[in-house]
């Protein structure tokens, strides 16, 4: 009697989920190194290092573990196990992809259930080997971009997957075909998965992120209507600016971890002790240059302050996103005006390109 393998893909997904569970992942794109450094009978090589080890060429490595992109390796003897991955491949996503394909073969015990120290096509039935491969394809995709978590985030091309994913393009392709499909058939998912709950903040990041194309910011913030960085209102969905503006540390009260003027690491109220500076983020109601021209010889007292809209600020506002006043950091000078650090930094670019 012949015995039918199928491929089990929710143990595959499962193996997947716990394995970024057990690392503590939370957000993409997915730090391989430290999914392999949870095991110490696990290591990552690449096959250049191989290759120097044993005196041997890139190619000669490849014949030898029957594989152009990598392979899992398994030590018997003393339980050992190497992922081995062509590093002369010049694509990384598509490395990070044989790296998570290899690593499913590790977490699913493919070489102990077949019981071969390298798990190649020749060495098993064509029908074995396909399920072995499914397998482990199955628990990349999981890994690297687990579908449930895509689905809450709608992805609207491949493009947005391979981006924020880090997988090739080909391979994102192939995920948001899938997703699509999914979709299609009306596959229903719970929101309760526990992925969904992994990844719930970097979902919530993802959903609220604004860009702003006056001040080239990516901001994050339920339904906003300035800017605040620079002010302005031409903000839109989505993320697309790398230029990072300077921003203070702050703890969830929001009040700046340690004194953004002294230094003074010891906070103790809503102002430094040491220097005197307001150490809260928040809305002033004041627009920009209106407290110089009204208090240009007193200082403003910001706690007993109510002219703004009350709303707490993140550490790099400059000014309120809900109604466009300017923050108490950027009025007491703690975080320079936009233009000026841009205009800086335009500078430095210069002088280091
Ligand atoms: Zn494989
Ligand atoms: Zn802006
Ligand atoms: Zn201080
Ligand atoms: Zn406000």
């Amino acid at each position: 009697m012949k015995t039918i393998f199928k491929p089990d893909y929710d143990k595959a997904e499962r193996k997947a989920y716990y394995l970024l569970q057990l690392a503590g992942v939370k957000k993409f794109p997915i730090k391989l190194n430290k999914l392999i450094r949870q095991f110490s009978n696990l290591k990552l090589r690449k096959y250049t290092w191989f290759a120097k080890k044993w005196s041997m060429s890139v190619e000669e490595v490849c014949n030898l573990t029957k594989s152009n992109e990598g392979c899992c390796w398994y030590i018997k003897d003393n339980d050992q196990y190497m992922i081995l991955y062509n590093d002369t491949v010049d694509n990384p996503g598509r490395i990070r992809w044989t790296i998570a394909h290899e690593l499913g073969h590790y977490m699913l015990k493919h070489n102990e259930i077949t019981n071969r120290s390298i798990f190649a096509r020749n060495s098993l039935t064509e029908d074995e080997y396909e399920v072995f491969e499914k397998e482990a394809n199955c628990f990349a995709r999981n890994l690297l971009a687990p579908n449930v978590v895509l689905r809450e985030l709608k992805p609207d091309s491949p493009h947005f997957i391979s981006d924020m994913c880090n997988v090739s393009y080909e391979a994102s392709t192939h995920i948001y075909n899938f997703l699509i499909e999914g979709v299609r058939r009306g596959i229903f998912y719970s929101k309760n998965h526990p992925s969904i709950k992994l990844f719930k903040d970097y979902i919530w990041k993802k959903r609220h992120s604004h860009m702003c194309s006056n001040c080239n910011s990516t901001f994050v913030k339920e339904n906003p209507t300035y800017c605040p960085i620079c002010g302005n209102n031409s903000i839109t969905k989505g993320e697309g600016f790398e230029m990072l503006y300077s921003e203070i540390e702050l703890l969830e009260s929001h009040q700046a971890k340690k004194c953004p003027r002294c230094t003074n690491e010891l906070i103790l109220g809503s102002y430094c002790h040491v220097c005197g500076i307001y150490l809260i983020n928040k809305c002033t109601g004041y627009e920009p240059g209106e407290t110089e021209y009204n208090y240009n010889s007193s200082r403003v007292y910001w706690h007993s302050n109510d002219k703004g809209c009350g709303e707490l600020l993140e550490g790099d506002a400059r000014f309120c996103p809900k109604c466009g006043s300017t923050s108490t950091f950027y009025e007491d000078e703690i975080l320079k005006d936009w233009e000026e650090e841009k205009k800086e930094k335009e500078e430095l670019d210069k002088l280091l390109s």
